[in-house]
């Protein structure tokens, strides 16, 4: 059985990456997101080992200690981090696995585990960021600087990723996804060549 693969997809707020990496899923059966560990308390409606292990920070710095994170990171105020064990567990199984997480995460995962693929998503430009940001209506104008310029010093990232998809058009956007997907499961695979060698015949 080939081994799963890992993949990373970043980009910045606002890009739509969510809403690709979940169309992606729903429609393979064999790619899941991977379910981190947070500190956070749960939201209504998320639920456990679903939307992430929730756990104390005693617990998670327990975790931290035991060096069980392939990736962690404090977001504002709590941390969230991604299990070694549970990635490669999964990826043993022949399961394929997306990662949604920033910039600095990925890169760490990278560091750690140099077969990751490294997906990153970028708008059509800065000024249509922009606008789908206003569109949402969530943020208020100094708010919407701090993101673009976080977009920016994102975007600055996207120079060590493996793929870059723009999204101008989701369906397409959904697509070069797939696409990358389906390459990375046609590259040359040791083990498969050596388990056909190993036929008696
Ligand atoms: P939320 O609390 O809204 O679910 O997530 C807050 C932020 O934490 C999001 O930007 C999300 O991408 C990030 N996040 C979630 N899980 C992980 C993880 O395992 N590692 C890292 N580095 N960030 C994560």
């Amino acid at each position: 059985m080939r081994k799963g693969k890992l993949f990373v997809v970043s980009g910045p707020s606002g890009v739509g990456k969510g809403s690709i990496c979940s169309e992606v899923i729903k429609g393979d059966e064999n790619i899941n997101f991977s379910v981190s560990v947070t500190t956070r308390l749960p939201r209504a409606g998320e639920i456990e080992g679903i939307h992430y292990f929730f756990r104390k920070k005693e617990e998670f710095e327990n975790l931290i200690s035991e060096n069980s994170f392939l990736e962690y990171a404090k977001v504002f105020d709590n941390y969230y981090g991604t299990l070694k064990d549970y990635v490669f567990e999964k990826l043993d199984k022949g399961e394929n696995i997306i990662l949604d997480i920033d910039t600095q995460g990925a890169l760490n995962v990278k560091a750690n585990y140099s077969e990751a693929i490294l997906v990153f998503i970028l708008p059509p430009s800065l000024d249509e960021l922009k606008s789908r940001l206003m569109n949402r209506a969530t943020e208020n104008e100094s708010e919407l600087k701090k993101r673009i310029n976080g977009a920016r010093a994102e975007i600055k990232k996207a120079i060590n990723y493996d793929y870059i998809i723009i999204n101008d058009d989701l369906n397409k956007a959904i697509c070069d996804l797939k696409t990358i997907i389906y390459v990375e499961k046609l590259k040359t695979d040791k083990k498969v060549i050596e388990n056909i060698l190993e036929e008696e015949i």
